[in-house]
């Protein structure tokens, strides 16, 4: 099976070019990379992924942010705004009362538009203008739209996003505006602006960028690099977990697809690569209900609903990616309540580390686990908070404590402090 977790790296077919091919995940089928634009198979509609002839070892890479990992991506630059190097935080309090050997805390909202959202964007926009288009589109829960507006712009290029009416948060709909993209509010949740988006691709009318886009999830590859280099830097061992919040599984796809290839060049032993865990909301969780019931295929949820607007998501485009890396790593998924997602959130506050809803579900996942005894002691666990407190402010202020009213006086504070 193509998506198998050991083996060799692939012999490049006659279409690939300088040793990078797009192929299909479902029947093998090889394309050349920039001649036409294309998001999945033509012969059987199946996703395609990015193929190396020479994927890397950790000593190919050098230099800074998402770019420092070129030779594992398919461009030598992007269209870039500093994306990537964000921190990997200790949290020792969270840390101790979880219970696990190490925990550390890979905050992928240090990002230049607040998300790792602009990881795939540095790469997918430069393939948009490798092709020669000129307008691209996505549909969004919110941050996708605030990156690919971020990166369109600076790439002069024309963006359209298509946002659920109502359902994204205040933050990221400003983002979207400020940077110039013509927001297109859809009556209908984000599986039906994707179903809209994606016709608008297919008839030429934009390119996609979600990440369907096979070329987006190489950029987020790094954000699996990165972990394995700074965890090893500073803790001198892989960790054996990485929990994260799922979508549309783009993430748990380009983690296991980086781990993969660093398996194909004997930079990693497949016993090394950290379990996969994916975490979503109860009212948004048809990954989750695929991994328990040991299907290969994922059943769409018509209505989902959760706080985490950044995960209300019912048909995980890359489930048949990310199923694969779930089950070839040894790990697992779960869902969590949004009680349990605000609670994590402050956890995270009490840190000092900001995230958004979405982002505090990597962490109350890990403590369901945790809880249940599915994730051991003395294990070494990364958890991925995915965007910004700022994200979300009303999220925030929710969870937060109120404002006190004071009087305008030192005397009349203190008595208020006091009392
Ligand atoms: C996009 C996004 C996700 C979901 O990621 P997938 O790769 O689609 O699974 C999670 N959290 C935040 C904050 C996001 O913006
Ligand atoms: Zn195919």
């Amino acid at each position: 099976m193509s998506l198998a977790l050991s083996g060799a790296a692939p012999a490049p077919p006659a279409d690939a070019v300088d040793g990078v091919w797009l192929e299909c995940i479902a029947c093998e089928e090889t394309f050349a990379p920039f001649e036409d634009v294309r998001y999945t198979c033509d012969a059987c509609d199946g996703l395609l992924e990015v193929r190396y002839a020479d994927p890397p070892t950790f000593e190919d890479f050098s230099g800074r942010g998402v770019w420092r990992y070129a030779d594992a991506l398919p461009l030598e630059s992007g269209v870039s705004v500093r994306e990537g190097d964000t921190p990997l935080y200790e949290v020792p309090r969270l840390e101790a009362d979880v219970g696990v050997e190490a925990l550390r805390i890979k905050h992928e909202g240090m990002n230049p538009t607040g998300s790792f959202k602009d990881r795939g964007m540095t790469v997918g926009v430069a393939v948009a203008r490798e092709l020669g288009v000129d307008r691209l589109a996505c549909a969004s829960t919110g941050n996708t739209s605030a990156a690919l507006a971020a990166y369109g712009s600076r790439a002069g290029m024309e963006t359209l996003v298509l946002l659920p009416a109502g359902k994204v948060a205040a933050g990221k709909v400003a983002q979207a505006s400020l940077h110039g993209a013509r927001i297109l509010e859809v009556d209908g949740n984000f599986d039906a602006c994707l179903d809209v988006v994606q016709d608008l691709a297919a008839r030429g009318e934009a390119y996609l960028l979600n990440s369907l886009n096979p070329f987006r999830l190489e950029g987020q590859k790094t954000i699996g690099l990165e972990i394995l280099e700074a965890f090893r830097d500073d803790y001198g061992a892989w960790p054996d977990r990485i929990v994260l919040p799922v979508g549309n599984a783009g993430n748990t796809a380009a983690l296991y697809k980086a781990f993969r290839e660093l398996v194909q060049t004997g930079a990693l032993a497949p016993d090394d690569v950290p379990k996969l865990t994916g975490v979503q909301a109860e009212g948004a969780a048809p990954m989750v209900e695929a991994v328990e019931n040991g299907a290969d295929e994922v059943r769409r949820w018509d209505e989902v609903e959760t706080r985490a607007t950044a995960i209300r998501i019912g048909n995980p485009v890359n489930a048949p990616k990310a199923l694969p890396g779930i089950r070839e790593t040894g790990g697992t998924a779960v869902a969590v309540s949004d009680a349990e997602i605000t609670a994590a959130q402050r956890d995270l506050a009490g840190e000092g580390i900001g995230v958004e809803p979405a982002s505090a579900a990597s962490v109350a996942g890990l403590r369901t686990l945790r809880a249940e005894g599915a994730v051991g002691g003395d294990e070494r666990v990364v958890c991925l908070t995915t965007g910004h407190l700022l994200k979300d402010p009303d999220a925030a202020a929710a969870a937060g404590a109120d404002p006190e009213p004071v009087p305008a006086d030192t005397d009349g504070v203190l008595e208020h402090l006091r009392a």
